[in-house]
């Protein structure tokens, strides 16, 4: 799977809806996809062991997507076979009074995945010329110096964003944004599942439905977003989510396609602790 097709490309002002949500790429149905996904599964949990031991990079993995897109689903089976202590979720809700106290990158910031760890962000900062944006009520309670808040402010938000993410790509941490791309439609279907299955009703609230009825903001909102923060450094991935089994095996490529291109290593023993363990052994081979 080339995983060039997915990326927004940096600087272009692609229109959002000359993706298709609905694409299985060169897959007809899940089976066939399904034995790729365990294959891509087990190549990151190999390759995370190496990032944990080399102890030089780190990964960033941060989720947007509208309600119902199948973030928490994704998040589930793509990293399945990792190694639980060598990961950290966090999702990211409607900023508490403390958070408020703080700049808008302050709760991301302290929850940073350290070298030889894969942080994941469900929603993150992005939320922050998403929501805030469609609802700039939201800007009110941020506390911020009096300022314009036109185009110009929005343009700086970007630029803080591109900024931050090109600090922490420089420092080793690397960063992927994937949007789960899913047509209103879809969502609509699913909705309507998470109503008429009892088991699904706790996933479904009438906020839910509130934010649908922004969704042509949202969709400019996420737009515009990915024209100005698509970096070479940090691009963004435009995910076809219509079908999940199809949006995982996107992610886990583009995650494996992206680790295997860090060429990265388990370290070399130094020569002192090559003899030492040489010496170790032979008293452990005279033990029997
Ligand atoms: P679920 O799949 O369980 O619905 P979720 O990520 O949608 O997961 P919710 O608790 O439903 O979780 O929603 C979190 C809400 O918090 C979202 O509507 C999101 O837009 C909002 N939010 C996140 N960050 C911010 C922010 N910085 N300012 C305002 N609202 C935010
Ligand atoms: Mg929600």
């Amino acid at each position: 799977m080339n995983i060039d097709q997915f990326a927004f490309p940096p600087g272009s002002n692609k229109r959002l809806r000359s993706y298709d949500t609905a694409s299985t790429g060169s897959y007809r149905k899940k089976e066939e996809a399904l034995e790729k996904l365990a294959e891509d599964v087990s190549e990151i949990a190999r390759m995370q062991d190496v990032l944990f031991a080399q102890d030089v990079y780190a990964l960033l993995l941060i989720f947007q997507a509208m309600d119902a897109a199948g973030k928490d689903s994704a998040i589930k089976h793509v990293m399945s076979g990792v190694n639980p202590q060598g990961c950290d979720v966090h999702s990211f809700k409607a900023p508490s009074a403390e958070e408020l106290d703080h700049d808008y990158l302050w709760r991301c910031m302290r929850a940073l995945p350290e070298r030889g760890r894969i942080g994941i962000f469900n929603r993150s900062y992005y939320e922050e010329v998403l929501v805030v944006r469609v609802h700039p009520e939201f800007l009110t309670r941020q506390k911020l110096p009096p300022q314009p808040t036109g185009k110009a402010f929005w343009k700086a938000r970007y630029e803080e964003i591109n900024h931050f993410e090109r600090y922490l790509v420089r420092n080793g941490i690397v960063v992927m944004k994937f949007f789960l791309h899913v047509s209103k439609e879809e969502q609509r279907k699913r909705f309507l599942a998470r109503i008429d299955e009892e088991d699904k009703n706790w996933k479904f609230s009438a906020a839910d439905a509130k934010e649908r009825e922004h969704w042509k903001d949202y969709m400019r909102a996420y737009e515009e977003t990915f024209r100005h923060t698509s970096t070479s450094w940090a691009p963004w991935y435009i995910v076809p989510a219509d079908h999940k089994w199809y949006s995982r095996i996107v992610v886990s490529e583009v995650i494996v396609k992206t680790l295997r291109a860090l060429k990265m290593t388990y370290p070399t023993p130094t020569g002192a602790h090559q003899k030492e363990l040489r010496a170790i052994r032979k008293r452990l081979m005279e033990e029997s």
